[in-house]
């Protein structure tokens, strides 16, 4: 049994909804009360950013958790939200790839650093949008790989190479890592398109695919510039509405309690 949950919200394709589910999802689940971490892997910082993160606060960042003596405890930093955390990322993890691939434990670095985790807190990782070294330390650390899934054509197309991914970490460093579920993101009801994305990826990969789906939704994608998760935002939204939902079925997959404060 693990005593703490550990998720890598990976998809190599840019723009499918990672950093904005990493985001609200870590901000609904700290909301329940869970105890959240959110790890920003992606040099973009986006994620930080999001969550209201100024440079002056990025002093420490997954950088220096990466590469040198740091720990969670001394990286992860307080956000506006009660119970979420976050270790944020500038745009120094960009040369990460090279200046890590030479270290002997270089895809074991994430999961050694979150070891330390303390029991009951869930850590979501916001990968980059490739499956280079970074995404791999981070199937490495986690217990499971939660995918968001654009609800456009070629949706479908990018998965295999994630999953053949996901089966090479199985194989060697990770053992126990689980598709956690599939996320569908930017949906528009009102494009045949998106109806049509998902009944095909349902009809493919099943009860994998969470059954609330996140609309497009023009506050969600309003949130980031006003550096809080819509549901800080706007809570009354349909953006808010889908992920506090799609949070829920979230904490049940991973069997926590509903409320834990
Ligand atoms: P990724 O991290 O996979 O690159 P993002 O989460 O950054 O993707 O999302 C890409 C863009 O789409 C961002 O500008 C974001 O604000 C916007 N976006 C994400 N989800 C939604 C949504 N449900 N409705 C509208 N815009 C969205
Ligand atoms: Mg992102």
């Amino acid at each position: 049994m693990n005593n703490h949950y550990i998720v890598a919200i990976a998809n190599q394709k840019g723009g499918v909804g990672k950093t904005t589910t990493a985001v609200n999802l870590g901000a609904a689940l700290a909301q329940a009360g869970h105890p959240t971490i959110l790890v920003d892997l992606d040099p973009q910082g986006n994620a930080s950013t999001g969550l209201g993160i100024e440079a002056d606060q990025r002093d420490l960042t997954v950088y220096d958790l990466l590469s040198g003596s740091e720990t969670l405890a001394s990286t992860a930093i307080p956000t506006d939200i009660e119970n979420l955390l976050i270790v944020p990322a500038t745009s120094d993890l960009a040369s990460a790839d090279v200046d890590l691939s030479q270290m002997p434990d270089r895809t074991r670095l994430l999961r050694n650093k979150l070891s330390e985790a303390l029991p009951g807190t869930i850590i979501l990782i916001d990968c980059p949008p490739a499956l280079g070294l970074l995404t791999v330390n981070a199937m490495v650390a986690a217990d499971s790989v939660l995918v968001p899934l654009q609800a456009e054509f070629y949706a479908l197309e990018g998965l295999s190479q994630l999953l053949s991914t996901v089966k090479q970490v199985r194989q060697t460093a990770n053992p126990e890592l689980r598709i956690n579920g599939i996320l569908l993101t930017m949906s528009d009801y009102r494009n045949n398109l998106s109806q049509q994305v998902e009944a095909d990826a349902r009809a493919t990969l099943g009860d994998l695919v969470y059954p609330t789906v996140i609309p497009r939704n023009v506050r969600v994608s309003e949130a980031p510039s006003h550096a809080q998760p819509v549901l800080e935002y706007d809570p009354g939204s349909k953006g808010s509405a889908a992920y506090r939902q799609f949070a829920a079925e979230f904490a049940a997959r991973l069997k926590l309690a509903e409320e834990a404060a």
